[in-house]
């Protein structure tokens, strides 16, 4: 007899299974390379819709992106998107770097405008001839090569250059405007911010999705710092949970898959079937929260 697998259900409501995607950053080094190449194979079962790459700030790992989306082309079954930004490089050089992903077969791009080359919280700038915003970039990607699928940033907590609110949706309009179809978050603690953004957003008349970006804190000082630049609030229930464990790496592991678990299994709960994960290239954690919300390897998929 064939076993049939019941909807997920929360009372009334059915809920569909959650769409994943994963994020990754290029390696430095060989060892670096092993260790996202074991990542990659322990999370591509999982079946994500697909897999991103980042770009270094200032344009700074653009071979090292190239390269390790042509080898997630070459080797898996996966469909790669890469990062791109305006920072550090003329028109015309951008064009090329799209160019040469085009014609490897990537048909996604997470576009950006970038951080300023001195880092976050310096004065931004870009090349005289690049592109100066990321709308910019988004119409030019989709005029040159309509079949490529263009993602963008969303922020929550606004951006950290933003005066307001209504200045940040402006643009998030004006990448969709110009032809993005899908926004993933930065990331975010405090489901009700999201929430309180997505409303925002909708009654902007923006429709599409805005994925959460959710990031497993394996390190959680060190990924407070960084976080905290980018404009990301540390809510103290938060800072609270870690306390003490600076030295219990073990513990910490356990804590932040339990945090960042039960962060999308409330977004779930709420409606949210779509989550981008920040992997920081490693899998154990992200691993364990897709197993919380019911997915599983090889498509065994199992109510949450
Ligand atoms: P935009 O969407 O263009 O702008 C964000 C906001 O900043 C706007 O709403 C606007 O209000 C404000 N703003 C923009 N320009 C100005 C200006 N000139 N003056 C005043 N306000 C302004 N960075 C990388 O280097 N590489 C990556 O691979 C990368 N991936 C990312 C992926 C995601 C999902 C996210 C959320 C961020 C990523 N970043 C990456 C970080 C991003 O580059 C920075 O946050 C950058 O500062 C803004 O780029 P953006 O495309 O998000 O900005």
């Amino acid at each position: 007899m064939t076993e049939v697998t019941p909807p997920i259900s929360e009372g009334q409501r059915v809920l569909k299974q959650p769409a994943i995607s994963f994020e990754f950053f290029p390696p430095k080094t060989e060892e670096m390379e092993k260790s996202l190449w074991d990542t990659i194979k322990r999370l591509a079962p999982l079946a994500p819709s697909f897999v991103s790459v980042t770009y270094g700030a200032g344009g700074s790992t653009r071979e090292r992106t190239h390269s390790t989306i042509a080898r997630i082309l070459a080797e898996t079954e996966l469909l790669p998107a890469a990062h791109l930004t305006c920072v550090g490089a003329a028109r015309g050089e951008i064009d090329e770097i799209v160019r040469r992903y085009h014609d490897i077969g990537v048909r996604h791009i997470v576009a950006l405008r970038g951080d300023p080359p001195g880092g976050i919280g310096t004065a931004f700038s870009t090349h005289p001839d690049g592109y100066q915003t990321s709308p910019e970039l988004v119409a030019s990607i989709k005029r040159r090569y309509p079949d490529i699928e263009v993602s963008v940033s969303a922020y929550p907590e606004k951006h950290p250059e933003s005066p307001d609110f209504d200045a940040d949706i402006d643009v998030l309009k004006a990448k969709v405007d110009a032809g993005a179809t899908r926004a993933i978050t930065q990331v975010f603690f405090d489901n009700d911010l999201y929430f309180r953004y997505l409303d925002r957003v909708r009654a902007r008349g923006i429709f599409i999705p805005i994925v959460p970006g959710i990031m497993p804190m394996h390190n959680f000082k060190q990924a407070r710092s960084f976080v905290t630049r980018a404009g990301t609030s540390v809510p103290d229930w938060l800072a609270a949970k870690f306390e003490g464990l600076d030295d219990d790496a073990e513990t910490r592991k356990l804590v932040a898959a339990t945090v960042a678990a039960g962060q999308v299994q409330k977004l779930n709960k709420h409606g949210v079937d779509t989550f981008h994960f920040y992997t920081m290239n490693r899998a154990d954690l992200v691993f364990a929260i897709c197993h919380l919300l019911g997915i599983r390897p090889s498509g065994a998929q199992k109510a949450a």
